[in-house]
């Protein structure tokens, strides 16, 4: 048996797109130097953002996007029927992403307010797990082809893919950036997965959580690590819902 039930050595892939900005599929189009043995790897039978045609006899679906509308709960449904390997593709699709932010809010006034008379019909934001069985998540926003690639090659060579346990700070101080919580800024790094190479606080900016939780994140030290450094609760709990990966988690009792 092959890894993840996938039989064909060039595994017949599809891309699919729901609510969301197509950033993840980009990533997969990207990246020239590997896109050839990329393309190689997988034989791609329907992707509408980088390929004409749209075959229906995928064995893998890559699914990107939250689930907004009840139209896309229907179309997830059929593919999810047709595809023996379901893998959510980015933020969006493994936690609803930045759109899970809306669910904070009344969607009703929202509707009002922007489309007055002709309200769109909009349901709060599901992530693709919470409508349809998935068989693997890649988080990220967006994702890392590097890591894309890395599955696929898993996948191709019958190898199980274990994504890294421990959070961004390690690959923080692997590339030898200085730590910004020293420097007055709030980041996320040492509860978030690792996997980016923590591009954010080598550009100076704090993690934003977009790969959600590490494995088994030590939150009651983090927080208090942030409130010693004078973070508010609200602070912490705005910067943990952002990507929607830690729902459910709060620190101080409300969000
Ligand atoms: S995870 Fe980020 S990059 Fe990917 S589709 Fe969602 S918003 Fe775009
Ligand atoms: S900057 Fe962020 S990710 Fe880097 S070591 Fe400090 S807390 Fe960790
Ligand atoms: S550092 Fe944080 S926000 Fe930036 S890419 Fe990595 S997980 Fe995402």
């Amino acid at each position: 048996m092959r890894y993840l039930h996938i039989d064909s050595p060039r595994p017949r892939i599809a891309v699919f797109d729901f609510t969301d900005c197509e950033g993840c599929e980009l990533q997969l189009a990207n990246k020239e130097e590997t896109l050839v043995p990329f393309l190689n790897a997988v034989e791609i039978v329907n992707f509408r953002e980088i390929a004409t045609g749209a075959g229906e006899d995928y064995e893998i679906a890559f699914v990107e996007g939250a689930i907004s509308r009840s139209d896309e709960v229907e179309r997830l449904k059929a593919i999810r029927g047709k595809a023996r390997l379901l893998v959510a593709l980015g933020s969006c699709a493994c936690f609803g992403g930045v759109n899970r932010m809306k669910n904070a809010y009344d969607l009703g006034a929202a509707n009002a307010e922007i489309y007055g008379r002709t309200p769109k019909e909009t349901l709060p934001v599901r992530s693709v797990k919470e409508v349809v069985p998935v068989d693997l998540e890649i988080p990220g926003c967006p994702v890392s082809k590097d890591e894309v690639e890395r599955i696929v090659r898993h996948l191709v060579l019958d190898v199980p893919f274990a994504f890294h346990a421990y959070p961004v700070c390690v690959e923080c101080k692997q590339r030898f950036t200085t730590c910004l919580m020293e420097k007055g800024q709030l980041c996320l790094g040492p509860i978030v997965r690792a996997g980016c190479e923590a591009p954010c606080p080598a550009g100076g900016l704090g993690c934003w959580g977009c790969r959600g939780p590490a494995e088994a994140p030590n939150l009651e030290e983090f927080f208090a690590l942030a409130r010693e450094r004078g973070f508010t609760d609200q602070e912490i709990n705005e910067r943990m819902a952002f990507f929607g990966g830690f729902e459910g988690v709060v620190v101080g009792g409300t969000r």
